[in-house]
């Protein structure tokens, strides 16, 4: 899950806790408010009720009843019922409910209760007057405060939701607003390859948390660079050092295979030693093209007839293999020359397919190459087909790494280096080179380079 995900979620779960709790509080507060308030006003009614049926001497039962009748602050489906202390019902303002003995003596013992009684509101008291004592039992029902909680009920369900959708949306933004540095410190990279470890990352202002990232990678890179330098440094002074000694060697062995007194075994000893020095010869000037740069800015790129090179390299190929054949062929007809052109140095393009060609021809019995011309919306696609003896599939992904030769090239001429450069020569000109084979069937190898006309 990314991050931006990560953090709209759980930003989204807090707000959402948060919310919930506050709801309910604000609910269970207003509720528990509300139910005290209309007790406070059951229990004024009875003891008002109480008192004037004690206190006024010229209040009986009938006139009480005539007063709860008119009265204007009348509770919903108030009752009040005020019994004497032996439980005789002296005033019921409706029709008289027959409560249980019990309830009567808890209230003489408690002196004041309260509690639900069905789906009423039920007060008991126990009323000292003037002249009389009474117990009164009065019941109502809050209407109106169910009705006040149930909307304050829906108002803060359907709040709830909206919070939380707008929280979501808005997370989801703010995570994307906030991740935006660190996916452009992505992109930049992405554009940075082992090839050239010159490019830095930009490191903004220099203080916030992203902008340490970066500097910290940076330094990283410094340091990768100048190991990468020393090493490439000691490759090419190596080889360097190498050629010169080798190239003597080789033309004093040339010398010593001139002389004509030369025994047939001496002549036969300095010929494998020259072959091997040639081979040594072409050893170095590989390890030597790996480990140079390869980069725009140092190699000249020219505008290239993709399928002029290879024509061009059939015909020069065909002279140096002549017991073999090279076909080439367009799979596609381009309507437009530069669907067939591209930006490169024609020296290392010629000789990434002088490599893919000879390996072809080196690793097949029947010694045929087909070069097929394509292209698409974005590149060229040049590819090298032959009916060989094809590449394992555990091998694809390392044939590309320097010096590794596969079980199927025992036997076989090479140094593992031919790929490693072709892929890196290909790199230098943004593009591709992928394979696809069929053990003991043949192989496939596919460079796309972004063409002119995109
Ligand atoms: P080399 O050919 O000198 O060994 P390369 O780098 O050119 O080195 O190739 C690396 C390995 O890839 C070879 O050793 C061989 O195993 C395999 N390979 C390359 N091209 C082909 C091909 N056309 N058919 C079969 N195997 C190949």
């Amino acid at each position: 899950m990314k991050i931006r995900t990560k953090i709209a979620i759980q930003f989204s779960i807090i707000v959402s806790i948060i919310l919930l709790c506050f709801s309910l509080s604000i609910y269970f507060f207003t509720e528990s408010s509300l139910i005290e308030r209309f007790y406070v006003r059951i229990f004024n009614h009875a003891s008002t009720t109480a008192r004037l049926l004690s206190d006024v001497d010229e209040i009986d039962n009938k006139l009480l009843a005539l007063i709860d009748k008119s009265s204007t602050s009348k509770l919903p489906e108030e009752a009040i019922q005020v019994y004497t202390l032996d439980d005789s019902l002296v005033f019921s303002n409706l029709k008289p409910v027959v409560y249980p003995k019990s309830l009567l003596d808890e209230i003489k013992v408690k002196k004041e209760i309260r509690r639900e009684n069905g789906k009423k509101e039920l007060v008991g008291l126990l009323f000292k007057g003037k002249l009389h004592d009474y117990v009164v039992v009065a019941t109502a029902s809050d209407e109106a405060g169910k009705e006040e909680l149930r909307s304050l009920k829906s108002r803060l369900v359907i709040g709830f939701f909206i919070v939380v959708a707008i929280t979501i949306i808005s997370s989801m933004v703010f995570a994307k607003q906030a991740l935006k540095p660190i996916n452009s410190v992505i992109k930049q990279i992405d554009d940075i390859s082992a090839n050239d470890l010159s490019k830095r990352i930009d490191e903004g202002n220099k203080t916030d948390e992203i902008a340490q990232l970066s500097m910290k990678f940076n330094e990283m890179l410094e340091r990768l660079q100048k190991s990468f330098e020393q090493q490439r440094d000691f490759v090419t002074h190596a080889s360097h050092e190498l050629r010169t000694p080798l190239a003597s060697l080789k033309s004093e062995i040339e010398l010593g295979l001139d002389d004509e007194k030369l025994s047939e075994s001496h002549r036969e000893t300095l010929q494998n030693i020259h072959f091997d020095v040639q081979r040594l010869i072409e050893l170095s000037n590989n390890i030597l093209q790996l480990a140079r740069p390869f980069n725009s800015n140092i190699l000249i790129f020219n505008e290239l007839r993709v399928d002029e090179v290879m024509f061009q390299l059939q015909s020069d190929l065909q002279k140096k293999y002549q017991e073999c054949r090279i076909n080439v062929d367009f799979e596609k007809i381009a309507n437009n020359d530069e669907l067939l052109t591209i930006m490169g140095n024609e020296l290392l393009i010629r000789q990434v397919f002088i490599n893919l060609i000879s390996n072809s021809l080196k690793y097949s019995e029947i010694k045929q190459v087909w070069i097929l011309i394509d292209f698409d919306r974005k590149n060229v696609n040049i590819k090298i087909k032959d009916k060989g003896i094809g590449i394992h599939a555990n091998d694809l992904e390392k044939i590309f790494e320097p010096f590794y030769r596969s079980q199927n090239a025992i036997g076989r001429e090479g140094f593992g280096i031919g790929l490693a450069i072709c892929k890196k020569i290909i790199d230098a000109h943004g593009g591709k080179i992928i394979v696809s084979s069929e053990f003991g069937k043949g192989s496939v190898f596919t460079v796309s380079i972004p063409h002119l006309s995109i």
